[in-house]
């Protein structure tokens, strides 16, 4: 049987998640910080290790299946693959910043300055965009000093939190693009059976992380209205307790308004509510 490959980071900010999510896939792989290739024992698949830069043309020129890198890698990098998922993590923007002290306030202000980056591509396509002729310096790293040091107006820098532009005295004022790490996947890959196993697999995590398993206990009489409160479930198993005038409610309720909903459960009467976290989800 033909053996599947997936290129992940090797060392950086996706690695540790893109390995969690395999490991939660069920699948089982070393990971030696010193490998570049590992097998996976349980599946036809082998894991490259590779720097972030590289996983879009390595995905594209089917050295490798499928990859796990930040949208802003594959638009800067301009390849030609599949988005297969987007993955949750890895969440960031791509903005430009200028020094605190600085007036310019408004994307047309870039008229004529120059802009330090590690994004020339995608940098370049916002600027023609919006009509704006700027000079695009196109540098390596430590992109937040170089307005400091006098080589740029501005910067085009990835942001997540916001910390590193703030203890460099910098101030974001334009999105140019929002990211977050996805699975990508070569276009036409003849081995789509594995593909789709795997894609299976990942979305049963992405499933699960995204709900929590829930058990009640309600008096028979509330029932109704408790049942009125856990919408978006088609059938929760609802089973009767020693004490017959009670019974427990088994049911899944989405992460995102978990609280909320926890809160109204109890002013219904819940009781002894247990939270618990799911594995996998397959539908
Ligand atoms: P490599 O050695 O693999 O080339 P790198 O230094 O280019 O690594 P990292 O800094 O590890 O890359 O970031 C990897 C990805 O993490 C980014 O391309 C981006 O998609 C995402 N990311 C999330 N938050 C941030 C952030 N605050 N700064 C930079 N990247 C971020
Ligand atoms: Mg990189």
């Amino acid at each position: 049987m033909k053996t599947l490959k997936i290129a992940i980071q090797k060392s950086g900010r996706l690695n540790e998640k893109s390995v969690d999510l395999l490991k939660n896939c069920g699948l089982n792989f070393e990971n030696y910080k010193s490998s570049l290739i590992s097998p996976v024992s349980n599946f036809p698949l082998e894991i490259l290790f590779l720097r972030d830069d590289d996983i879009p043309e390595y995905v594209q020129d089917g050295i490798a299946d499928l990859g796990i890198v930040g949208e802003n890698v594959i638009q800067e990098t301009e390849v030609d693959v599949a988005y297969l998922q987007r993955l949750g993590f890895g969440k960031c923007s791509l903005k430009i910043a200028v020094q605190n002290t600085s007036n310019i306030e408004d994307v047309k202000e870039l008229n004529g300055k120059s802009i330090a980056t590690t994004y020339p591509v995608i940098l370049g396509k916002f600027l023609k965009d919006n009509g704006i002729t700027a000079d695009i310096r196109t540098i390596s790293g430590s992109v937040e000093i170089s307005p400091g040091l006098g080589l740029s107006d501005a910067i085009c820098d990835l942001v997540s939190t916001g910390g590193t532009l703030k203890s460099n005295g910098l101030k974001p004022f334009a999105d140019v693009m929002s990211s977050e790490a996805v699975l990508i996947g070569r276009k036409g890959s003849e081995n789509e059976d594995l593909i789709q196993e795997l894609i299976q697999r990942v979305q049963s995590v992405l499933r699960a992380k995204e709900t929590k398993y829930v058990v009640l206990n309600i008096e028979r009489k509330n029932l109704d209205e408790i049942l009125k409160l856990l919408p978006g479930v088609k059938s929760p198993t609802v089973v009767p307790l020693a004490d017959e005038g009670w019974v427990a409610v088994h049911t899944v309720i989405p992460e995102r308004d978990f609280w909320a909903r926890i809160t109204l459960l109890k002013q219904a009467g819940a009781q002894g509510i247990v939270v618990m976290p799911i594995e996998k989800i397959i539908l």
